[in-house]
């Protein structure tokens, strides 16, 4: 079976990924609660008891809020880095696994590479997530994109890439200033132009999905992304796609 992707949904106010090889179906994140997981999930045809392993980012709610709630219910093994892990927040895990942002791992049959991303939280990384020869890669919630971000993702087969705001929306828009400057700063969230910038260091000829994710609500338009991204996408042969905040992303198939 086919590499396949799909997202719970995507934004500040929540963000989750599945990825499923057929053998092995792993979540990246759980930002909803655990009732509404649920829900999302059967949307994708897909129960708690399929889940093998959650994969957490960062101790952002919209990352975590439902990791503990549903690892304990169901008790799915979750992967996270010493500096995620905080056990006052998160309570105790049944089936927990500390990883380290440089060293890959074999999860069921997936290889999964973690990559340590510049942001606001106490040790966050980002993940490609490999099978049957194909990538996938997911880089939401970086201040800025360093060269070990640009060699870990070149040769993805399928990216979700955050395009978090536009900087003309952010800085005319209501948040108070330090707010816009931790949004804006070197450890907030990547802008629309910066999410294109790391397209011309991707090999774009393997990039079969490109998926513009975590658009702030406020300070961001779909629109404004993609015409972001697309003066680096001329001739591509691949797929736009934009995730939602309430509806994600529906199944996608690497082939
Ligand atoms: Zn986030
Ligand atoms: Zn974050």
């Amino acid at each position: 079976m086919a590499v396949r992707f799909a997202s719970l949904g995507s934004g500040s106010k929540g963000n989750s990924t599945l990825i499923d090889d057929g053998d092995t179906c792993v979540l990246i994140d759980l930002g909803f609660s655990l009732k509404e997981s649920v829900r999302r999930l059967a949307r994708l045809e897909k129960t708690p008891s399929d889940i093998d392993a959650i994969l957490v980012t960062h101790e952002h709610a919209d990352h975590i809020h439902g990791v503990a709630a549903f690892a304990r219910k169901f008790k799915t093994p979750v992967y996270l880095t010493h500096g995620t892990y905080q056990p006052k927040q998160m309570g105790e895990l049944p089936k927990l696994n500390l990883i380290s942002c440089h060293e890959p791992f074999a999860l069921g049959s997936f290889q999964v590479s973690p990559v340590a991303v510049p942001h606001d939280a106490k040790e966050p990384c980002q993940y490609v997530l490999s099978s049957c020869g194909f990538s996938v890669g997911v880089l939401t919630d970086l201040g800025h994109v360093t060269p070990h971000v640009k060699a870990c993702y070149r040769d993805c087969n399928a990216l979700l890439l955050e395009c978090n705001h536009d900087l003309e929306m952010l800085q005319n828009g209501p948040y108070p200033y330090p707010l816009k400057q931790r949004v804006s700063g070197d450890y907030g969230h990547l802008n629309n132009q910066q999410a294109a910038e790391l397209l011309t260091d991707m090999n774009l000829g393997g990039l079969q999905k490109l998926v513009i994710s975590h658009v702030s609500e406020q300070n961001n338009l779909a629109e404004l992304a993609v015409s972001a991204v697309e003066p680096h996408l001329v001739d591509w042969a691949g797929e736009l796609i934009v995730a939602d905040q309430h509806e994600g992303i529906v199944w996608t198939s690497l082939s």
